[in-house]
């Protein structure tokens, strides 16, 4: 593929700071190359004012674009829009252009939401357990409500977070109608979750270097996890080999980072991305 850039062609982009290091420039240019579009996708590194930023955005004509760590809270103020889930959960990665500006919404939370449809995993009914209550375990916690899981513990090294995120789906579940049982535990208070089989999301960033452990190191409670995600895009990390030595089966985030990108695709250009298309991202990916 090989990309021509004219008078024509249409710009999306990422903010953030830091922003050098992101993947997403490599998902969304392989995408517009497989479906012909004429589109260019780039980052931008915002250091000083971001409503300054999104608005100036929206005036030069940017098409959409991504947004990520500082800045997924603070874009709100500068949106027309927001969609429900996006409000909710309080933070917005994805702004999709309108005739009035940009609406939000959160494709971090859609896209683990098909990753984990996508590897066959059903959530209705069932225990889930997440380690770490940071922005990304809010958009999971989220996640599992919506999907009915029976129960969810979300568990937190500073427990007063996980009793924020707790007191949030609490609200989500009875306006909503839904039967999630939700518990807010320490990181040590493990021992307490109340059930043998677990789908266990790990949120915190424990793992993002190669030298770390796992914020749970004991095997008891590796033996009652089925399915153990790591939000961490590595393979290898503490939290997976341990769900693998105890038996359970363990994903990276890297098709949640595949499918949050493919899902704000979707959003900017109103299409579906065909099924050979995402084959091809996910190995650009596993390649990158
Ligand atoms: P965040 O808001 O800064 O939250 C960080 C979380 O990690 C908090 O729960 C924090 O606990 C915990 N933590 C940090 N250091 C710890 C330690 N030494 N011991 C125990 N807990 C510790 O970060 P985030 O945005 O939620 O991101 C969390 C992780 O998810 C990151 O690794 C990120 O790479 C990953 N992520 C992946 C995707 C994807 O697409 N796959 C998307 C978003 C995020 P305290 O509250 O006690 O500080």
């Amino acid at each position: 593929m090989h990309m021509v850039v004219d008078g024509n062609t249409k710009v999306l982009g990422i903010i953030g700071n830091p922003v050098r290091h992101t993947k997403s420039p490599a998902i969304h240019n392989y995408i517009s190359g497989e479906l012909n579009k004429n589109m260019i996708y780039v980052p931008f590194e915002v250091t000083g004012d971001v409503k300054a930023a999104v608005l100036g955005a929206y005036e030069l004509g940017i098409h959409g674009m991504n947004v990520t760590v500082p800045y997924k809270t603070d874009v709100i103020e500068s949106l027309c829009d927001i969609d429900d889930m996006a409000k909710r959960i309080g933070a917005v990665n994805t702004l999709v252009r309108t005739d009035k500006g940009y609406k939000g919404y959160n494709t971090d939370m859609l896209g683990l939401e098909r990753a984990v449809f996508s590897e066959g995993i059903e959530l209705n009914g069932k225990v889930t357990v997440l380690l770490g209550a940071g922005g990304a375990a809010r958009a999971v916690a989220f996640m599992c409500a919506r999907n009915n899981a029976s129960k969810l513990y979300i568990l937190n090294r500073t427990i007063s977070k996980a009793e924020e995120i707790a007191c949030d789906i609490k609200k989500f579940v009875n306006e909503e109608g839904l039967n999630t049982q939700v518990t807010a535990l320490a990181m040590d208070e493990y021992e307490k979750i109340d059930a043998e089989e677990l789908i266990c999301f790990q949120c915190t960033k424990v793992g993002l270097s190669e030298d770390d452990g796992a914020v749970i190191e004991d095997k008891n409670f590796y033996n009652k996890i089925t399915h153990g995600v790591d939000l961490i895009y590595r393979e290898g990390t503490k939290f997976a080999v341990l769900t693998r030595e105890a038996g359970g089966k363990a994903y990276t985030g890297l098709k949640m980072l595949m499918y949050q990108g493919i899902i704000a695709y979707e959003l900017w250009n109103d299409l579906k991305v065909p099924d050979e298309v995402v084959a091809g991202v996910e190995k650009v990916l596993n390649e990158g």
